[in-house]
């Protein structure tokens, strides 16, 4: 059952103290790839979650947005849409700032990779503040798309980033302290 199956995914992720600062409790997925079934859990879930809401792209943030992203992307039959850190896209590019914990970053995304109407889904491994979010929302409905939802595999809700997203709805499988 669900249960089942997110016990199993939140027991396939490490936790990691004092990375890559002290006091921050990383979260680290690489052990959930490490386990196919637990792996396949996390995606079917995503799946079973969007395949009949007409999503006509995933929007994956980089880094671990590019892991989860794909698999769904191709299973529910959308494009696939990268949004990535300052100057790695090729082509002519929009992007958003927004602010770290110490100064500003920015994301990057294709002009035309997202048409106006377009339905999109955006997928990130984990939501702390929000700001990345945020910042992927602000680019996507920039060019007229609508952001139907953002999924991730983690939420610290402490961090209250939840709010930060306003009206457009959040889901993800664990919640971590
Ligand atoms: P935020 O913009 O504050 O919501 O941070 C989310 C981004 O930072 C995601 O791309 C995460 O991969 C990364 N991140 C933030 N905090 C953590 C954490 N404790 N463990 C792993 N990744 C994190």
């Amino acid at each position: 059952g669900e249960d089942h199956r997110l016990l199993r995914i939140a027991s396939a992720i490490r936790v990691i103290p004092d990375f890559p600062k002290p006091g921050i409790m990383f979260q680290d997925i690489t052990t959930l790839l490490l386990d196919p079934k637990a792996f396949r859990d996390t995606i079917d879930m995503f799946v079973e979650r969007y395949r009949d809401k007409e999503i006509t792209v995933v929007a994956g943030i980089e880094a671990r947005g590019f892991i989860f992203g794909p698999p769904i992307a191709l299973a529910i039959g959308a494009k696939f849409v990268p949004m990535r850190k300052p100057k790695k896209l090729p082509g002519e590019v929009i992007s958003e700032e927004y602010s770290l914990e110490y100064g500003t970053d920015r994301m990057e995304m294709h002009v035309g990779a997202v048409q106006p109407g377009d339905r999109v889904l955006v997928i990130d491994d984990l939501i702390a503040t929000g700001g990345t979010l945020s910042a992927a929302i602000r680019l996507l409905e920039r060019v007229g798309a609508e952001v139907v939802e953002c999924a991730c595999v983690i939420e610290l809700p402490e961090l209250k980033g939840r709010e930060r997203l306003g009206e457009r709805p959040l889901f993800v499988l664990v919640k971590a302290a």
